[in-house]
């Protein structure tokens, strides 16, 4: 079946589909994104991913491409057209094209935003083999900008951080700045101490998980206990379990960081009981 995409307020065959080689995504990766997971056909927190969205256009001064309502519209077409039952919706919208390059904005008035939406078909998105394994992360150096809290399709460092994960016999990396943990390449992180769970609090440092604040919720609402403070990868090293939380990998429980098992070097059972928790009520609220 050739995939369906949405371009620009036209839904079309992927083949079909294009943007101008001048546009400052792919010249400048001046352009933002989400990624919103579908399970039973359903959309995952869209409500989470739209107001995100809104606040990383805000914060880059570029126009919003189409209204909440719309992009709700535009996401469910696409998961019937393409027949997604698990899988992932990805949506891009860049600062579109005046049909040059120059560092300065062209003016918003006459130049366009460009949006782009593509389904990713996933079946056993939540069944998935890999959280029953448990992640193998490595350590390096966090060297992105400044704005992490703003969703850009600025991703060559965390790609770049993969693939040395990868290199390392590795599934993931997280990411050091100043000595303490900041997140993974496309997660958030925490670790398990005597019960109580650690993440790095909010601020320009980190993405705000959408996936994070669905996660913190209900850890709250199942009385489990929660800190918000800067870490350093020894502690990780040394907790009694770790995981990561994304909206494509919901929760991955961490098994073993720079080689170092975690416990037994089995998923913990906290990460396994909130990815229960966040699968079970997620699915429950999905749209
Ligand atoms: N941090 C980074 C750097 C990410 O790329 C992502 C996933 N896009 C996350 C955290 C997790 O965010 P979310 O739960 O909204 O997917």
């Amino acid at each position: 079946m050739t995939r369906t995409v949405y371009v620009n307020g036209e839904y079309l065959p992927e083949t079909e589909a294009t943007v101008s080689i001048f546009d400052r995504g792919f010249l400048m990766a001046d352009g933002v994104y989400e990624v919103t997971s579908v399970l039973d056909g359903k959309l995952i927190d869209f409500e989470g991913h739209a107001v995100r969205l809104e606040r990383s256009l805000n914060e880059l001064d570029m126009p919003a491409a189409c209204s909440k309502e719309e992009l709700l519209e535009i996401h469910r077409q696409l998961v019937t057209r393409n027949e997604i039952v698990e899988g992932l919706v990805y949506l891009q919208i860049t600062r579109g094209s005046d049909g040059d390059r120059d560092f300065v904005f062209p003016d918003p008035e006459t130049t366009k935003p460009t949006i782009v939406l593509f389904t990713q078909n996933k079946p056993g998105l939540a069944d998935n083999p890999a959280a029953k394994k448990g992640a193998k992360i490595i350590s390096i150096e966090d060297i992105r900008w400044g704005r992490r809290d703003i969703k850009t399709v600025q991703l060559l460092y965390p790609s770049m951080g993969k693939m040395m994960a990868k290199k390392a016999g590795a599934d993931d990396a997280w990411l050091i700045e100043d000595g303490h943990v900041t997140e993974g390449t496309s997660n958030n992180a925490y670790f398990v101490k005597n019960g109580k769970i650690v993440t790095r609090p909010l601020s320009n440092d980190i993405l705000h998980g959408i996936t994070r604040k669905a996660v913190l919720r209900m850890a709250e609402e199942a009385q489990m206990e929660i800190e918000e403070r800067l870490f350093t990868i020894e502690e990780a090293k040394e907790a009694d379990e770790a995981f990561t939380t994304s909206a494509s990998a919901f929760v991955m429980p961490v098994v073993e960081i720079d080689g170092v098992a975690l416990g037994d070097g089995t998923p913990g059972p906290i990460a396994k009981r909130l990815r229960e928790i966040y699968l079970d009520e997620s699915l429950k609220a999905a749209i």
